[in-house]
């Protein structure tokens, strides 16, 4: 028998549209139909819109979803920034927040920057934590998804093991509040639901690498983050492309792919502080800087050319600051992985700069909070609760 919270995603993915068709699509009885859809309205899940033609007789009224009712809190944490929205249940932004903030100030410092910024995207905008159904975090280590810690992260001391979950929800004080669903995902994962949720949709397979202060890579399969076994997928930067150099990596292995090609090696290599350095002098026109860009998007393009071999992907995002060097950065990428691929496996791949830019991850996170919250089995937790 079907759940109200499956009723909802046959609505929400098209497949119905009026009682009658959920009817006729399900073989469940008028009765049981109505009694699902009237929960989700009551809910404030779907509302009745406009009225769908019919073959004569009174028109049915269309089921659509209502995105405006509950809410969702999502922040994105890089290695220098932070930036906290409030959206809609469309992912669509109702307020947004941002600051420069290292982070490695610490899980305190940060996070009661995300707490305050929270509640000040809810004053702003005169809502209700009530409202609220899921929150989610995006951050630069490696995270287990389902506790909510941090593995590991070269970025973030201070951080490892650090129950951010339960910093989160000290702002949620109310009792009834504490089933709130609080998802936290590595920054690359994150961005790369971005991206194919706001521009490659129609692609099954999509890989993003993020080049900033370090590499990492998210992949996106059917619509969904791809995590692997230990959630250790997509952590391309420590791959060793050498078995000797001078420089020792920030995992302490010497000739990583991150030591070689990461934004914060061709930065020492020019002489410069961080990443967003060389992307100044890129965009200045610095021979040196764009040559020395070119060949680290070469050298992490060896990399790719395995990654797109083994994939078979859509598209391949390059996302982070070494995304806004001219498109310098990634024609070293190109020029290696078309190289190094059999065309057959290139033939219908896209090689793109990211299309949102530095919200990229924000979006991402938003979009997989929203997929959580209106999942079939949440959706019939929340009913069950409310009831
Ligand atoms: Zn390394």
């Amino acid at each position: 028998m079907l759940t109200a919270g499956q009723v909802l995603q046959l609505i929400r993915e098209g497949s119905c549209r009026t009682r009658k068709e959920l009817i006729e699509f399900t073989g469940l009885s008028r009765s049981t139909i109505t009694e699902r859809v009237d929960r989700l309205i009551e809910a404030g899940y779907i509302h009745e819109s406009g009225v769908a033609s019919s073959g004569g007789g009174r028109p049915p009224s269309v089921l659509d979803v209502d995105s405006t009712r509950h809410l969702v809190l999502v922040a994105d944490l890089g290695a220098s920034h932070a930036r906290a929205a409030l959206t809609d249940l469309a992912a669509r932004p109702l307020a947004e927040e941002y600051t420069e903030m290292r982070i490695e100030l610490g899980p305190d410092r940060v996070m009661s920057w995300v707490r305050q910024a929270f509640q000040r995207l809810l004053d702003r905008t005169g809502r209700d934590k009530t409202q609220v159904r899921g929150i989610g975090l995006d951050l630069p280590g490696s995270v287990d998804h389902t506790s909510g810690r941090v593995i590991r992260s070269f970025l973030m001391p201070g951080w490892d093991d650090h129950p951010i979950k339960d910093a989160v929800r000290e702002m949620f004080d109310a009792p009834a509040l504490e089933a709130v669903p609080i998802l936290v995902e590595n920054d690359a994962k994150a961005m790369a639901l971005g991206e194919w949720w706001a521009r490659w949709r129609e692609t099954r397979s999509l890989l993003l690498v993020k080049v900033s202060t370090g590499i990492g890579a998210g992949i996106v399969l059917d619509g969904r983050i791809y995590r692997g076994v230990d959630e250790a997928a997509g952590n391309i930067g420590h791959v060793r492309l050498r078995e000797t150099d001078d420089r020792v990596c920030t995992c302490g292995s010497r000739g990583c792919v991150a030591s070689l090609a990461s934004g914060n090696a061709i930065a020492t290599d020019l002489g410069q502080e961080s990443s967003r350095d060389v992307v100044r002098l890129v965009q200045a026109g610095d021979p040196t800087a764009i040559a020395r860009v070119q060949e680290a998007g070469r050298t992490l393009g060896v990399v790719l050319a395995t990654a797109v071999s083994l994939l078979n992907p859509g598209v391949l995002v390059l996302a982070g600051d070494m995304a806004e060097t001219r498109e310098h950065y990634l024609t070293g990428i190109r020029e290696s992985v078309y190289r190094r691929s059999l065309p057959y496996t290139t033939r219908n791949l896209e090689i793109a700069t990211s299309a949102l830019g530095e919200r990229s991850g924000i979006v991402g996170t938003a979009v997989m909070v929203m997929e959580h919250v209106l999942a079939p089995e949440t959706v019939d937790a929340e009913l069950a609760r409310s009831a």
